[in-house]
C-alpha cells in the first residue's frame, strides 16, 4: 500500500512509464507524470489517473535531457505532495543505424536521455529520502544492459551505464533504507519499439514481419512480447516491504532473452 508516498516517472506519457505511473497509483501513490506529447493527450492520461484510482496526478514538463529540469522536476514533487518517495528513470529513445553513419547528435541525445538523466533525478531525489529514512529508486534498464544488438550503439553503452549507475547509488544509501534497482525488459510492444521497425528494416534489408519475427521476438525463447503491465507489476512490488532487501540487482523479464 502505498497511501501518502509520492511516485516520480520520467517518459510516463506513454508505454512501460505510463503503466507505471498507473500501478503506484493503483496501490495509493499521488504521481507526477512526466514525458512528451500532445497537451491534450497528456490530460486525458493525468485526469483518467486521477478519476481511476482517486489519487492526484500532476505533469511536469521538464526535458530530460535538461539537468536543472530534471531537479525542477524532483521540486515540484516535493513542493506540491510533501515528498518524493519512489522515483523511477524510465524515459528512453532508441536510435538504430551502422555506427559510422550514426549521427553523433542522435549519440549525445540517447546518453543524455537514457543515462544521465538518471544521474541527475537521482542526485536530486536522494536528499530527501535520506532525511525521511525511505526510498525506491527504479530505473528501466534493458535486455541490451546485459547483452548487445548490432546498430545500437548509443542505446547498449547507456544501458550498460544504467546497469552500473543502479549498482553504485545501491551500495552509498544501503543503510538509509533506500534501494535501488534496474528491471531489464526484452521487447515490450510500445512506441519505442514499433517507430525502431522501418529503420531495422533499412539497417538489415528485411520486411516489417521479418523484423518482427525474425528480429524482435528470435531473442525472446517464449516468442511473444512483454507486456507494460507486467514490467509494472514488477516494480510495484520492490516499492513494497517484502522487497526491502532487494537492492542493486538488474531484474530481468525478457521471456528468455538473456538465458540463452
Ligand atoms: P515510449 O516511446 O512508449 O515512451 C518513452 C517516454 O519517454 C515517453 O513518455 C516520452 O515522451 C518520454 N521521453 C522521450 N524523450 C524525452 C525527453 N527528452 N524528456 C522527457 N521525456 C522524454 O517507450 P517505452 O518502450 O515505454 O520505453 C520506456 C523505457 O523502457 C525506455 O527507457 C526504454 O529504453 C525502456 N525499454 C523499452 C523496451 C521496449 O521493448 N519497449 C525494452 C527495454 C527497455
Amino acid at each position: 500500500n502505498l497511501t501518502g508516498k509520492t511516485a516520480v516517472v520520467t517518459g510516463s506519457t506513454s508505454g512501460i512509464g505510463l503503466a507505471y505511473a498507473r500501478a503506484f497509483a493503483s496501490a495509493g501513490a499521488n504521481v507526477v507524470i512526466n514525458g512528451m506529447g500532445a497537451p491534450a493527450d497528456i490530460e486525458k492520461e493525468r485526469a483518467a489517473i486521477e478519476s481511476d484510482y482517486k489519487v492526484e496526478a500532476i505533469h511536469s514538463p521538464a526535458d530530460m535531457t535538461k539537468p536543472a529540469e530534471i531537479a525542477e522536476m524532483i521540486a515540484l514533487g516535493e513542493n506540491t505532495f510533501g515528498s518524493v518517495d519512489i522515483l523511477v528513470n524510465n524515459a528512453g529513445i532508441q536510435f538504430v543505424s551502422p555506427i559510422e553513419e550514426f549521427p553523433i547528435e542522435k549519440w549525445d541525445a540517447i546518453i543524455a536521455i537514457n543515462l544521465s538523466s538518471a544521474f541527475h533525478g537521482i542526485r536530486a531525489v536522494v536528499p530527501g529520502m535520506k532525511k525521511r529514512g525511505w526510498g525506491r529508486i527504479i530505473n528501466t534498464a534493458s535486455a541490451h544492459s546485459l547483452v548487445a544488438s548490432p546498430f545500437k550503439s548509443a542505446y547498449v553503452s547507456a544501458k550498460h551505464g544504467i546497469a552500473g549507475l543502479t549498482k553504485t547509488v545501491a551500495l552509498e544509501v544501503a543503510t538509509h533504507k533506500i534501494t535501488c534497482n534496474c528491471i531489464s525488459p526484452g521487447y515490450v510492444w510500445t512506441p519505442l519499439v514499433e517507430k525502431q521497425i522501418p529503420d531495422t528494416m533499412k539497417a538489415r534489408n528485411l520486411t516489417k514481419e521479418q523484423v518482427i519475427n525474425d528480429v524482435l521476438l528470435q531473442a525472446q525463447p517464449t516468442k511473444e512480447f512483454v507486456t507494460s503491465e507486467q514490467v509494472a507489476a514488477l516494480a510495484l512490488f520492490l516499492c513494497g516491504d517484502e522487497a526491502a532487501q532487494i537492492t542493486g540487482t538488474n531484474l530481468s523479464i525478457d521471456g528468455g532473452w538473456t538465458a540463452a
